[in-house]
């Protein structure tokens, strides 16, 4: 056993921390109040090979590992879970799709353009009355031979306004119920497709999330991914990578309020000393600490896991289920030991707690990563 980082994963942390520090930190405020999109900074980590990190380089990606992965969210995660859920949803979601999943075709036609920040994607499953329970598709996606007919709406689509190429979930036939469903590439742009209003959210404010209608849209078949009837499948495999991400995510939003928590504890003085003196707020050091480590060991396990060819459900599911518990409670102790400042925008740490809260909800709930967990448990 080996806990330490190859030369490769120190060197590509470090850029995602010099990027994270250099391009993400000025104007993560502004951002976040204004809920602007980071156009400019996507690009950069686009250039920078951060949008494709899985994708073989045949396809334009950076051919890395998924420990890299998990390396490159949560240094972007400490300074800006905006952007940080971009490159997820990218990277896990819609790259991953399609490199797995898809045809040549597709991966030429899309793939390379996604990999290399050209375009970015959308992952379009939940929707109005499908979040948890996503085998209740209302979208529909009909059968007209040589293409499809897609009616519907999906709701909170992270990159929703901004995409160029959806993924997107539909039940082609009801009776087969999950097995009747498909996953289709839809572009922006296509007759009938509509980007619904931008949702104004706690957390997470610089990523974009829509709404989406389809009225009647054509999607050609060679667009369907996978056999017919091999969305639902498609969607479970590609969130059961996601979640990976999203767990780097929540790590990341940990770490970075655990760093700004210790620096303002070694320079805030009360009663004639420097709080860090405090046995109270050491121990809250202390205990943000070691939770910090123990979410790392699990998502970078669950990394190992899906690097190595093992299955990764449970162990995804773990580090998820307990990174994002530990961002939400490092974040709120981190608010805490800033006192008065800690509840100032200037400060971070408010926004790093926002933030925190999405990872227990999206890619699916604390309660349905527990689902997961303990159908793997008591599976013989
Ligand atoms: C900012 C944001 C971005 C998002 N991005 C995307 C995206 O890009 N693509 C996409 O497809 N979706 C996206 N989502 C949707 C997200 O995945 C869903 O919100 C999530 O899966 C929960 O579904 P729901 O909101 O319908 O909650 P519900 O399913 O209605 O759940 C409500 C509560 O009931 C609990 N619950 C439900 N079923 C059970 C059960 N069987 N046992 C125990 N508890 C249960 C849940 O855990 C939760 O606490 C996003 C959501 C947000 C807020």
């Amino acid at each position: 056993m080996d806990f330490s980082l190859s030369e490769e994963h120190l060197m590509i942390r470090d850029a995602a921390r010099d990027f994270a520090k250099t391009e993400l930190l000025p104007g993560v405020i502004e951002r976040d109040n204004k809920q602007e999109f980071p156009t400019e900074q996507v690009k950069k980590m686009g250039e920078l090979g951060f949008m494709g990190l899985m994708v073989d380089p045949k396809y334009g990606g950076s051919g890395m590992d998924t420990l890299s992965y998990v390396i490159v969210m949560e240094e972007l995660s400490k300074i800006d879970a905006s952007a940080s859920v971009i490159v997820s949803v990218n990277n896990s979601l819609v790259c991953y799709g399609l490199e797995a999943y898809g045809t040549e075709d597709q991966k030429e036609k899309y793939l390379t353009k996604l990999a290399t920040g050209q375009s970015i994607g959308a992952f379009c499953l939940s929707e109005p009355e499908a979040g948890s329970d996503a085998t209740s598709q209302k979208t529909t996606a009909i059968d007209k031979g040589d293409h499809y007919v897609l009616n519907g709406t999906k709701n909170w689509i992270t990159n929703g306004g901004t995409a160029d190429y959806y993924l997107v979930i539909a039940q082609t036939d009801r009776e087969k119920k999950h097995k009747g469903i498909n996953a289709f590439i839809v572009e922006k742009g296509w007759e009938g497709f509509e980007i619904g209003p931008k949702e104004d959210k706690l957390g997470i404010r610089g990523s974009d999330t829509h709404s989406l209608i389809f009225n009647d849209v054509k999607v050609p078949k060679e667009n369907r991914i996978g056999e017919d009837g091999f969305g639902f499948k498609f969607a479970m495999k590609t969130l059961a990578g996601g979640r990976i991400g999203i767990a780097a995510q929540a790590l990341g939003i940990a770490a970075g309020a655990y760093d700004l928590a210790r620096e303002y504890s070694k320079v805030r003085k009360a009663f004639g000393t420097e709080i860090c003196n405090h046995q109270a707020i050491a121990f809250k050091l202390a205990d943000m600490h070691t939770e910090i480590e123990a979410a790392r060991h699990l998502v970078h396990k669950a990394a190992w896991d899906k690097d190595q060819g093992n299955n990764y459900d449970m162990s995804g599911a773990m580090a998820k289920l307990y990174a994002s518990k530990v961002a939400m409670e490092v974040s709120v102790e981190a608010v805490q030991v800033h006192g008065g400042n800690g509840f100032v925008k200037e400060y971070h740490v408010e926004r790093l707690m926002r933030d925190a809260k999405i990872t227990q909800i999206y890619e699916g709930t604390s309660e349905i990563q527990k689902i997961v967990i303990s159908r793997g448990l008591l599976r013989d």
